[in-house]
């Protein structure tokens, strides 16, 4: 017998037709003789219609009123998934993440787990009861409801799974794997048999949509038997894991991330501790820097720029003209019409054609690169906008089409 940690996702239990489906691939699972434990997203777009309906009445609700609002989509899919195992006379029971309780911190909208008890839980599977949990929420240590961000409901699973030592923790979602690429915009795109946890995690930082990233991160500390597959198609996924098979020429895949902005600081006086001036006021207003590069410098001045999120460019931008006395620049400039375009892969660096044949395949389609940043199993540009999808599609047809 095993515990086996099964979570799906919101187009998944988008309706009754889907709900009924996937209480069939649970109660497929615990009838084998299986202590399974369940974890649910909300239905569809439940969580951006309850958005939609925040914003109408207030724009600026406060995140405490916006997790107590957004948890409820979870909480909706748990109870109708345990009326249908009811339905079918199966053992069971919903809870949801401060029943059982899911601690979390106190950051609303992207609180981070600290602490799961295992004892109602333990209790319940005792009693030979499936246990379906809701994803994306936690409770702080003031019992208040949290969210865990946007596509939380993955770092549940994996954190459940974590916590009761499972034997395997199953993302069911709408596609049947992780893929080389974007299959709907690259229709000759594989499906991966496996991955390493260290590609997933670039992948999935790099704007690759399958898993939440911090998931991942959980699943790699704790050594959690990840695996990704459909709900619709009873065909093996793909698996995350510590080492993948041997061979490693070729990449795992390429991402694209069309969410990035870029900032130059032009003109700033070259001195020691600029940099560090300049991004430590950043974080100190938590905005998130990625790319970086610093120019070589004129003869007293250097530019640096860098990338952040779409939605902190104004603030980043504001904070620095605020600051512009201090920091000694002479101008800002932003670009919001940037995308970055990435390939992942575990023998990447000890492979040092593989960024060369990335370049090249981005030379023939004629686009130029505005910056470069690597990692050692990842080599990522940015690019105009413009050109993102048909980057995406170059850098995939010369590693997988030209092989
Ligand atoms: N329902 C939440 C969202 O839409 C969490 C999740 O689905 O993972 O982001
Ligand atoms: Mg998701």
């Amino acid at each position: 017998m095993s515990l086996i940690v099964q979570k799906f996702g919101g187009s998944s239990v988008k309706d009754a037709k889907h709900i009924r489906n996937v209480a069939g691939i649970i109660a497929e699972t615990y009838l084998q003789g299986n202590d399974v434990i369940v974890v649910l997203s909300a239905q569809g777009d439940t969580t951006d219609d309850l958005i939609a309906k925040a914003e109408e009445i207030n724009p600026h609700a406060s995140k405490r009123e916006m997790d107590m609002l957004l948890s409820t989509g979870e909480q909706i899919s748990v109870a109708l998934c345990a009326m249908a195992l009811e339905g079918m006379g199966l053992p069971c029971v919903s809870l949801a993440a401060w029943q059982v309780s899911i601690q979390s911190t106190s950051v609303h909208s992207d609180a981070r787990i600290k602490k799961i008890d295992s004892e109602r839980i333990r209790a319940e599977l005792d009693q030979h009861r499936i246990v379906i949990v809701t994803g994306f929420q936690g409770v702080d240590r003031n019992g208040d409801v949290t969210t865990l961000g946007r596509g939380g409901s993955d770092t549940s699973a994996v954190a459940l799974a974590a916590a009761f030592r499972a034997d395997l923790c199953q993302i069911y979602t709408d596609v049947d794997g992780v893929y080389t690429t974007d299959p709907r915009l690259v229709p000759n795109a594989r499906k991966l048999d496996e991955i390493t946890y260290d590609e997933m995690l670039e992948l999935a930082s790099q704007g690759a949509q399958v898993l939440h990233n911090r998931s991942v991160e959980l699943a790699k500390k704790f050594r959690v038997n990840l695996e990704v597959l459909s709900s619709l198609e009873r065909k093996p996924g793909t698996k995350v894991k510590e080492v993948t098979k041997v061979e490693k020429t070729n990449i795992a895949g390429v991402a694209k991330d069309t969410s990035v902005a870029r900032v130059a600081l032009v003109g700033l006086e070259h001195n020691p501790g600029v940099a560090f001036q300049v991004f430590d006021l950043l974080s100190k207003h938590n905005i998130n820097v990625d790319v970086i590069l610093q120019s070589i410098g004129r003869e007293d001045t250097k530019d640096i720029s860098f990338t952040v999120h779409k939605k902190d460019l104004e603030e980043t931008v504001q904070i620095l003209t605020d600051s512009k006395q201090t920091l000694k620049f002479d101008h800002i400039a932003a670009d919001d019409h940037i995308g970055k375009v990435s390939i992942v892969g575990a023998g990447l660096m000890s492979n040092c054609g593989v960024a060369a044949k990335m370049f090249e395949a981005l030379y023939e389609a004629g686009i130029n690169i505005q910056m470069i940043n690597t990692s050692e199993i990842r080599v990522s540009v940015l690019l105009d906008e413009d050109d993102v999808n048909r980057a995406v599609k170059a850098i995939h047809a010369k590693f997988f089409d030209e092989a």
